[in-house]
């Protein structure tokens, strides 16, 4: 098993597919205008399904295909039927933004291989859900989210990042609305990725803030992770069926056990989502190396990675040094996808 310097195995792997999206989220693209990468420069599907296959053959075991919004890129379930075929595969999962998941679409992909979505899912307000996208329409999400149910893509994770005094009053509210519809929310504390100028931590609602809104409105098992390396924790509901998750990356970390690399849209095999570069995979390839070659800079890659940001921004917060953390320009969310 391929191991980093701190012992962690690399068994995750996050797939960026295009670094575009419709939406303009205030917590991952607050500006208006953005440089894309250049079309030339986006792995093809076969290029992606390519290195696929070498992660997994390096212990990958689950995929999960992000973006910007991946259902921007033509034809997805092309590549969701190549990465299908790795057989070693344990998950095969999608996080959207659910406005371009129609039923024949999510049906398509479903029939390809693809076993789950996460749908991003702020507020419940239309006005505030446009604010907090800029560009997005809450029907078209909430449709989404049913033409998942419909067409078999379960279990359905809504993903809520929680913003002081921008949504926060909504927690219960979205806990409700996954309860009803029989979906898993997972709140999301608000982080400072590359591109969330607006981010401080004043702003961010931790985990222990959440827990206790919650407690106030209903009774839940306080358990640990689901999987030493999941990011969420998991918390069953006391009298019912059902769990809701917290990922709480700034106030309690969870570098110890991360076992995910990421695979950039333009070919970069990026080791933490806070890094300020990744490893160029897509050169080499293109100038005709082989697997082997591809392999060996993977696997030395990950070897030599000592990341843990989160962990290391908990340490600047406690001693009041949150400001000091290196200033250099991290990737941007939008290209690593979460
Ligand atoms: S901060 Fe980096 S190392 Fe820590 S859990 Fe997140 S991705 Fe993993």
């Amino acid at each position: 098993m391929l191991r980093d310097r701190l012992q962690r195995v690399l068994r995750d792997l996050r797939i960026s597919v295009t670094d575009r999206c419709n939406f303009r989220c205030s917590y991952c693209m607050p500006h208006d205008d953005y440089e894309w990468s250049p079309r030339e420069e986006i792995l093809r599907y076969e290029e992606i399904a390519r290195l696929a296959g070498i992660f997994v053959s390096l212990g990958v075991r689950r995929i999960h295909l992000t973006g910007g919004e991946p259902l921007l890129r033509h034809d997805l379930f092309r590549l969701v039927e190549m990465l299908a075929l790795i057989t070693e595969l344990e998950d095969l999962s999608l996080t959207t933004n659910g406005t371009l998941l129609s039923v024949s679409r999510a049906r398509e992909l479903k029939r390809a291989g693809l076993k789950r979505v996460n749908v991003s899912l702020d507020s419940l307000r239309p006005e505030r859900f446009r604010r907090m996208t800029r560009w997005g329409e809450l029907g078209a999400v909430l449709s989404g989210i049913d033409a998942a149910r419909e067409a078999g893509l379960q279990p359905i994770k809504l993903n809520m990042v929680v913003i002081r005094g921008v949504n926060d009053d909504e927690i219960v509210d979205l806990f409700e609305f996954a309860r009803r519809e029989g979906h898993q929310i997972r709140f999301i504390e608000y982080m400072d990725v590359g591109g969330a100028q607006e981010w401080s931590l004043e702003r961010t609602v931790t985990r222990r803030e959440i827990l206790e809104r919650l407690a106030a409105h209903v009774d839940f098992d306080r358990e640990g992770r689901s999987r030493r390396d999941a990011p969420a924790r998991e918390y069953p509901l006391a009298d019912e069926g059902g769990r809701f998750g917290v990922v709480s990356s700034v106030s309690d970390p969870f570098c110890s056990g991360c076992s995910r690399g990421r695979l950039t849209a333009d070919g970069r095999f990026v080791t933490c989502l806070f890094a300020h570069d990744g490893h160029d995979l897509r050169t080499p390839m293109r100038e005709g190396r082989d697997d082997a070659d591809l392999r060996q800079r993977i696997a030395s890659t990950w070897s030599n990675r000592d990341d843990r940001y989160s962990e290391e921004r908990l340490k600047a917060i406690a001693s009041g040094r949150i400001g000091e953390l290196p200033g250099q320009a991290k990737l941007r969310m939008i290209q690593l996808g979460g």
